[in-house]
């Protein structure tokens, strides 16, 4: 077993059997059989010496436990690494930043506190995942929805706490922006609650997130200045219905009116649903171009001949899918209305996609995994607020693709939402993966994804081999990468530990200032730095020149 970095084995002992007397020694796991499970299934360090790995774990099942894990911490300089579910597979999985690290697994706090349907939100404990949550609403019959990620085993706070997204409403697609009220252990063991939280009696914790005062709640995403114990969150009314609409454009040059016209539709409340922007003449992420056009692009024609040749084979050269949710009456209106503001673009046509009245039958609901597993439907199940873990089903060993990867870490850079981004964002990479050897899509065009409406994600999954030297390879790309995007003012909104030091110095104003205020906080919340040293670049004081 490994031990934590400037820890002596009898402090260690002493500590883990300090964690036994306030958990149960059932859930103090130390044997290799059981730590092996906290590794990240995708590192890109995987089998070398730098693979980021735990010496334990302890599993508490409540707040007092938290608290008196998080006191031994202290006591004997124990670094400790919070996971919820820890199913943060493409940024770093269960594994911590500090090898050596305790892994604090809160999954036995599985508890759903309150479910309101008439005020729309919810209390959970870390442990709660997606499905739990889907289940209870449903077993109970309330008329709510949660906005959930693809993977479904995750956990509606850390999710969260990661910045992670969903499918459905414009407004709670960003999940820590849906949340509402927090409580935390701090890293020396104390106990606060944010917002109407931290007054006594309060009614109104997941109905105003403020309370008073600074808002600190930001404080403790992608961060390690505490432990989250509860979250509160906002869940949506099931809507009475839903329609989809596609506007297809003839021109390159279009996508930039294409993507003011949506914004215009998104930030009015008109569009509500998560858009999706396509390519008719190139196509989808899995598919290729045919051969014809795949030469023109190959040899750079100039764009009036690739448009030529759209017109020629009547297939548009962009395409958005636009989705309401909402009474049925209102978003027919909507998707009509959308319709007059995309007329603006000079032969732009328009079709009119599926449309759904909710409940869903259970019969919809096994068409629609059944059309998401072959990646072969515009609408998904998290586009309904249902977990699945269809997701995984693509790119998953098949006839056809008997050597999938072993899993993938995300590059996800933040872009401006205009459709000149898109452009330059798509030279840039094309020129530096050309520099790289690696490999671009025939058609050489990506779109970005879409799941804020005030800015625009690129998702490119690097892959994970069992080949150490392809995965350094893979590595040194990815990181050229980051620098790359930097250069052009794009940052990462979300990493794995591997590059977390990286991408934080490329946030780098005024001589790192954001850095360094954050070192600041973490000396003065965590003297002793035993939480989660190292996450998104931020190390105590003790291991920072290290
Ligand atoms: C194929 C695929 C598709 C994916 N699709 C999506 C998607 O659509 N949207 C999306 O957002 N993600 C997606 N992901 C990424 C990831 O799987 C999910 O975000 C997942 O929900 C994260 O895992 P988790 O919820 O178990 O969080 P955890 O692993 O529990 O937490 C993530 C991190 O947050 C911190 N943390 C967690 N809990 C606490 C706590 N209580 N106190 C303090 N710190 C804490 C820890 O540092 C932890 O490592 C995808 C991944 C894959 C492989």
């Amino acid at each position: 077993m490994a031990t934590p970095p400037n820890v002596s084995q009898r402090d260690f002992d002493r500590a883990l059997s300090e964690f036994e007397s306030a958990v149960g020694a059932d859930w103090v796991f130390k044997d290799d059989e059981s730590v092996v499970l906290y590794r990240d299934a995708y590192s890109p360090f995987k089998g070398e010496e730098e693979e980021r790995v735990a010496s334990a774990a302890v599993a508490p099942n409540s707040v007092e436990q938290v608290q008196q894990v998080v006191r031994t911490a202290n006591e004997y300089r124990i670094p400790i690494y919070p996971i919820s579910t820890g199913k943060n597979l493409g940024y770093g999985g269960s594994a911590p930043n500090l090898s050596g690290s305790v892994v604090l697994d809160l999954k036995r706090m599985n508890r759903i506190l309150d479910v309101s349907e008439r005020q729309a939100s919810a209390l959970v404990e870390p442990g709660v995942s997606y499905f739990d949550l889907y289940r209870h609403i449903q077993e109970r019959g309330l008329k709510l929805w949660i906005d959930c990620p693809d993977p479904g085993w995750g956990s509606v706070i850390g999710n969260a706490l990661d910045h992670g997204g969903g499918y459905t409403l414009t407004q709670l697609r960003n999940h820590f922006d849906a949340h509402c009220g927090m409580e935390v252990v701090l890293p020396d063991g104390d106990l606060l609650r944010t917002g109407m939280g931290a007054m006594p009696g309060a009614e109104s914790w997941q109905q105003y997130k403020f309370g008073v005062g600074p808002w600190i709640d930001g404080l403790f995403s992608q961060s390690n200045f505490g432990v989250v114990t509860k979250m509160g969150f906002w869940l949506i009314p099931e809507p009475d219905a839903y329609l989809t609409g596609t506007v297809v454009v003839p021109k390159h040059d279009d996508l930039i009116a294409l993507v003011d016209i949506l914004n215009y539709l998104e930030n009015t409340g008109v569009v509500n649903g998560m858009p999706q922007l396509g390519s008719p003449l190139i196509g989808g992420f899995f598919s290729q171009p045919d051969p014809e056009l795949q030469a023109l692009l190959s040899r750079g024609a100039p764009t009036a001949e690739i448009e030529d040749y759209a017109r020629e084979v009547g297939r548009g050269y962009w395409s958005c899918t636009v989705k309401f949710y909402g009474a049925e009456k209102a978003i027919a209106a909507n998707w009509e209305y959308a319709q007059e503001k995309f007329s603006a673009i000079t032969g732009a046509t328009f079709e009119d996609g599926e449309s759904f009245k909710f409940p869903l039958t259970f019969e919809q609901i096994e068409d629609i995994t059944r059309q998401q597993s072959v990646g072969s439907r515009s609408s998904t199940l998290p586009e309904f607020g249902i977990p699945s873990l269809t997701m995984f089903s693509i790119g998953a060993r098949s006839e056809t693709n008997p050597t999938p990867t072993q899993g993938h870490v995300w590059f996800s850079p933040i872009i401006p939402r205009t459709g000149e981004a898109i452009m330059e964002a798509n030279r840039v990479f094309a020129e530096a993966a050309g520099e790289l050897g690696l490999p671009v899509r025939a058609a050489g065009f990506s779109l970005p994804t879409t799941y804020w409406n005030r800015s625009f994600i690129y998702l490119f999954g690097f892959p994970i081999s069992n080949d150490i030297e392809q995965n350094r390879k893979m590595r040194e790309s990815f990181e050229r990468l980051v620098r790359v995007a930097a250069e052009h003012g794009w940052g990462e909104y979300r990493t794995a530990p591997a590059f977390q030091d990286l991408v934080l110095d490329t946030y780098s104003f005024n001589d790192n200032a954001l850095r360094r205020f954050q070192e600041r906080l973490k000396d003065a919340v965590d003297p002793n730095g035993i939480l989660s040293a190292g996450r998104y670049g931020i190390w105590p004081k003790h291991l920072r020149d290290a």
